[in-house]
């Protein structure tokens, strides 16, 4: 699992108003960095990517703004 450095060509922004998680974009923890990407796997690392936010703050939040809308 190395970063070859195809990540930087699917590099999220930040969203201004809403989670990344729910603005479709998922993290790559052997890049360090917020892809937009479609599949499960990174395409740089082959790594799993994670589609959920970690802490609980985070996650009571996605789920506020879920329910908003
Ligand atoms: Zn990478
Ligand atoms: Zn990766």
């Amino acid at each position: 699992m190395v970063c070859k450095g195809i990540c930087l060509r699917h590099k999220a922004i930040k969203p201004s108003n809403i989670g990344r998680y729910l603005a479709g974009q998922k993290r790559c923890q052997v890049c360090q960095v917020f892809i937009k990407w479609g599949g499960f796997w990174c395409p740089c690392c082959g790594y799993r990517l994670r589609t959920r936010p970690r802490n609980k703050k985070y996650k009571s939040r996605l789920k506020l703004e879920q329910e908003i809308q």
